[in-house]
């Protein structure tokens, strides 16, 4: 049996030795590969061997821990079927309550709320952070945590991630600003399974069709925009699709938002879950009609949302000021109800 899963690639000729990403030197830096040949990490993920000079040195354990998704995916296909059967008996790890609710407070201070209200009313804002249950974290000052609750209110994790207040962006230098409350203070055995961000409320109104975002932030946002929808979001291009995941999401009407670039990826994903019965359709509208900026930039639903103001209620001053807001309403068949400023889905289409 092999002990270690993940090593170093073995020296193999000046293909296997690459530059640097921190120092940038030539040929001194090694990759960590699966000898097991499920994971294949990143170009980041290695060793430098310049170990006085340079000593940049990223382990597989750091990216499984930027990455919970992969190491599910470890755990759950790899071929050594004994750990495997040991790990289906145990029962799924929860975050304490506790720590939650603490989270759920000092939002003045909290750099994504500060974003969220200079596009959003404060008071509005605020009910978004209880509805949806973000936190703040103290891990990275105004950091942001969106915790993971499930459809029976038990929560599988928290994500933390820190945001530019001045245009609502990740901050990803000099590094990506992202961690999990469950690698902090889980322990070994937290048996992690991750659930849809958003899941607690899916069960509040089962009449709405779901829209599923990749991120966080854009369900929130987008919840704003059109309250016609329950928005939950994957947390990521390949976030909570697994088979298993998607029980919660039966007998809705689903419609899958992916942000640009990640089209074709989702439309496979929306073909699998129409395999396995799901009522599943795709936002296609940005995909068709993105500028070459706003491709560049990975825009997605919440970016296009953002371009008008929802502080001005009355829809046809918001069409006027973004035209392609109509389309995406007549994309979706819905209508105009004259006596309130929203606009209400009809059960035809989606
Ligand atoms: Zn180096």
């Amino acid at each position: 049996m092999k002990t270690h899963r993940f090593i170093l690639e073995p020296y193999k000729g000046k293909t296997t030795r690459h530059n640097c990403p921190s120092c940038k030197e030539k040929g001194c830096f090694s990759r960590y590969i699966d000898s097991d040949k499920i994971i294949e990490f990143p170009a980041h993920v290695g060793r430098c061997n310049r170990e006085n000079n340079c000593g940049y040195h990223f382990t597989p354990k750091q990216y499984f821990e930027q990455n919970p998704e992969k190491a599910e995916l470890i755990r759950d296909f790899s071929p050594r079927s004994q750990a495997v059967q040991q790990q289906k008996q145990v029962p799924v790890s929860f975050i304490d309550e506790s720590i939650v609710s603490r989270s759920l407070t000092r939002y003045d201070q909290n750099k994504l709320f500060q974003f969220l209200t200079s596009v959003l009313e404060t008071e509005q804002t605020l009910n978004l952070m209880k509805k949806y249950r973000v936190g703040t974290a103290n891990y990275w000052p105004g950091a942001t945590i969106f915790w993971q609750t499930d459809s029976s209110g038990k929560v599988r994790t928290g994500k933390i991630m820190l945001y530019d207040p001045s245009n609502g962006r990740r901050i990803k230098q000099p590094h990506n600003h992202i961690s999990w409350v469950h690698s902090m203070v889980g322990g070994n055995e937290f048996n992690l399974k991750q659930c849809f961000f958003g899941e607690h409320m899916l069960n509040q109104n089962k009449a709405l069709p779901i829209a599923i975002v990749e991120s966080e932030k854009s369900a929130l946002i987008a919840s704003c925009y059109l309250p016609e929808f329950c928005w939950i979001a994957s947390g990521g291009k390949h976030g909570c699709f697994r088979d298993e995941n998607l029980n919660v999401l039966e007998g809705r009407k689903i419609v899958l938002f992916p942000d640009l670039g990640a089209f074709d990826q989702w439309s496979l994903k929306a073909n699998h879950m129409k395999e396995l019965g799901y009522e599943v359709e795709i936002f296609d509208y940005l995909e068709r009609n993105a500028s070459v900026q706003q491709r560049r930039e990975g825009y997605d639903i919440a970016d296009f949302l953002l371009q008008v103001q929802p502080k001005e209620s009355n829809l046809q001053m918001m069409i006027n000021k973004n035209p392609q807001l109509k389309k995406l309403i007549e994309h979706f068949d819905l209508v105009l109800d004259q006596s309130s400023p929203t606009v209400s889905a009809t059960q035809s289409h989606i």
